[in-house]
């Protein structure tokens, strides 16, 4: 090979097709806020940033006192310390679905574990099935790497409970897994134990393993109940993602696992000796966090789960409550997880074009910021997130109510050929 004889330093392909769809889309809009309103963003998956939902003293503590034990400065095996991979699988200890430390592998954040699954189980050329509305990050990290993603549709009408048949249908020869979301982001819906053993009872008819985004594992109103898919499935070989981000509120620690199950063996050696190859790509997860796990799992008081809980509830009351009453607006309750999305009645708002029009109005005339629906490949919706402040959102859905007051067309419209008829006759002919 000739030597180059100038530069020509190019990002590779991986680099280059890494898209997180909610940056280019956000980054795309017109965010010009109402300088006479300050900014309400209902935008951010991060629950600490408002200063209301903060990790209690067992949980950080447990951090003090892991860097001054020193014990915890060196390198941990790449899946986690032993010790700590115990404690993760004590916690996610179910009768119907055994585990031990070493069916867990400790990653760096619930996003890590994700792309671990995905690229551990789909090779370039296959595809994995991925919820719509969903996350965007399967997709991220899919396409990247060459894996193809097929969507299937979850019902707003059923609590955004997965279209089964649809579910079924986009399984082919290399799908090489289904992603399950509950509780769901965007949607925070809730599975129950009926709809989740049929999801079971598709991978199971089509030999396909699932990977369950459970982040959000324990994070559902009262009166619901969450059950992890492992527990419904003796069969299916399931990897379980989850970690600390959401449920203790520490989303910088950057601290998740994977759960194999595996009680039939089909996983195998080989596929347990692939994800131990996988974590070895970042030497492992940060060790003063691992050695933390052990007291912030155990320790941490129920309470502080459920106070966080009801934030979030009556957070969700006061949002529907608000947006329900808004002509043009279509509020999904959620059953948990930290987010509502609300459908944008197209004929209600000639204004507007889709979601992103809607938005960035909004955002202009009234400095609330949201996510649309494009973000999580399901248009003329948008995301509001529930973990702000009770005054914030009260304030932020008195605004979007007034927006869309102010902005409300008739749900019948003239149809546009009527219109555009009046102004062509009334126009002269343009040659
Ligand atoms: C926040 C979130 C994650 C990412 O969690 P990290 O631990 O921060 O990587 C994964 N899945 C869903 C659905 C989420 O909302």
């Amino acid at each position: 090979m000739k030597t180059k004889r100038c530069w020509n330093v190019k990002p590779s392909k991986i680099a280059a097709t890494t898209v997180n769809p909610i940056r280019s889309i956000v980054d795309n809009l017109h965010i010009n806020p109402n300088p006479d309103k300050p900014v309400i963003s209902l935008s951010i998956g991060d629950p600490t940033v408002f200063g209301n939902l903060q990790p209690c003293d067992e949980i950080t503590s447990a951090v003090v006192e892991s860097v001054h034990s020193m014990q915890h400065n060196g390198y941990a095996p790449s899946s986690g310390y032993k010790h700590s991979r115990e404690a993760v699988a004590e916690y996610a200890f179910r009768e119907e679905a055994p585990l031990g430390p070493e069916d867990v592998i400790l990653t760096s954040g619930c996003s890590h574990a994700l792309e671990m699954c995905i690229v551990g189980l789909a090779n370039p050329g296959q595809n994995i099935l991925i919820p719509r509305p969903g996350f965007s990050i399967y997709r991220t990290i899919a396409v990247s790497m060459g894996i193809e993603t097929k969507p299937y549709d979850l019902l707003p009408n059923l609590g955004w409970q997965i279209d089964l048949a649809h579910l079924e249908s986009q399984i082919d020869g290399d799908t090489a897994a289904i992603v399950i979301n509950n509780p769901s982001n965007p949607c925070g819906s809730v599975f129950s134990k009926r709809h989740l053993k049929n999801i079971v009872e598709i991978a199971n008819r089509n030999c396909v393993p699932i990977i369950a985004d459970e982040i959000y594992e324990d994070f559902v109103f009262r009166g619901e109940e969450f059950h992890p898919i492992a527990t419904l499935s003796t069969h299916v070989p399931i990897l379980s993602c989850g970690g600390l981000t959401k449920k203790f509120l520490v989303p910088g620690w950057r601290m998740g696992w994977i759960l194999i199950h595996d009680r039939q063996g089909i996983f195998g050696k080989e596929m347990r000796d692939g994800l131990q190859a996988l974590s070895q790509r970042i030497i492992g997860s940060n060790t003063i966090i691992q050695g933390a796990l052990p007291s912030i799992l155990r320790d941490t008081p129920e309470t502080f789960f459920e106070d966080n809980i009801e934030t979030v509830q009556r957070n969700a009351h006061l949002a529907y409550s608000i947006l329900n009453d808004v002509p043009g607006l279509r509020p999904v309750m959620p059953k948990g997880a930290m987010y509502m999305m609300v459908g944008i009645q197209k004929s209600s708002f000639h204004a507007f074009k889709h979601d992103m029009d809607f938005v960035e109005c909004l955002m202009t005339e009234q400095s609330v910021f949201c996510l649309p629906g494009l973000c999580f490949d399901y248009p003329n919706y948008f995301r509001i997130v529930l973990t702000v402040p009770e005054g914030l959102m009260i304030e932020a859905c008195d605004r979007i109510k007034e927006f869309c007051t102010n902005h409300y067309t008739l749900d019948t419209p003239t149809p546009s050929y009527n219109t555009e008829m009046l102004l062509k006759t009334q126009m002269p002919l343009q040659v």
